[in-house]
């Protein structure tokens, strides 16, 4: 097979053009020059693979969000929970992480169970819901092609994350779902892999009284083929509102 058809060949199969991708020796550097406290930009387009998906699915679908979707949430919430990154035709519809797809539907009626959502379905932006002492955030802030970001796509964003989880005050809570959400969170809390293998229902003590906990992803598939049952979810969301309860902060007598 001669180079232009392997080329092309490739191109079918990924969806995207392959040289379109920055490596991460390029675009990192420009990275580290964002102020340590950006969580987002909505005019990033380091990831030329990225941009360029996202240039095409807004030619298929005029009304999407089709750019960096924001974390949702509050700002410093003692519980941070930390996705893979935007569903097409969800958080890339709406512009609001885990909004609109089939993975928010366990995610918010869960948060909601456990008073962290105003309540439990998320439909779109300016439909109301509001998170109280939670964050929802993405580890890779663009949507990928096929759901599966390039690694040098995970670290290139992985600052945006650094400086979400730098608010996660002491005692608080990461929740990562997933493999990827939990090695990119310990990336962005400069901990090595080595620190914490991921597990499904595992906490990893963290420095400052926090701590990180896994979950698999409430992904569509893992939910419909019971890898994730709404019981396992819960009792992850147990441990950590244990943890933050045993952690909240005193508060003065009067
Ligand atoms: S994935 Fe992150 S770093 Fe890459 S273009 Fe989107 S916002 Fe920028």
């Amino acid at each position: 097979m001669g180079a232009a058809r392997r080329r092309e060949r490739r191109r079918f199969l990924l969806g995207f053009e392959p040289d379109s991708t920055p490596d991460a020796a390029t675009i990192v550097p420009e990275l580290r020059a964002l102020p340590a406290t950006a969580t987002y930009d909505e005019d990033c387009r380091r990831c030329g693979r990225l941009a360029g998906f996202l240039r095409e699915v807004r030619v298929a679908h005029p009304t999407y969000w089709c750019r960096p979707v924001p974390p949702f949430g509050e700002t410093a919430a003692r519980l941070v929970v930390v996705g893979l990154a935007p569903g097409m035709h969800g958080a890339n519809a709406s512009g609001r992480p885990f909004t609109g797809d089939h993975a928010g539907i366990l995610l918010y009626e869960t948060l909601h169970a456990y008073g962290f959502a105003s309540g439990p379905v998320a439909t779109a932006r300016g439909d109301g819901l509001r998170l109280t002492g939670c964050r929802i955030t993405n580890a890779v802030k663009c949507l990928p092609p096929g759901n599966k970001p390039l690694p040098s796509e995970v670290r290139a964003c992985n600052p945006f994350l650094a400086a979400d989880l730098r608010t996660v005050p002491e005692g608080g809570a990461v929740l990562a779902l997933g493999r990827v959400a939990h090695e990119a969170s310990l990336r962005a809390l400069d901990l090595a892999a080595s620190h914490a293998a991921f597990a499904h229902g595992a906490r990893h003590p963290l420095p400052g009284r926090r701590a990180l906990f896994d979950s698999y992803h409430c992904s569509r598939y893992n939910t419909n083929t019971r890898r994730l049952t709404p019981a396992m979810f819960r009792a992850v969301f147990d441990a950590v509102a244990a943890h933050l309860a045993a952690e909240a902060p005193a508060v003065a007598a009067a």
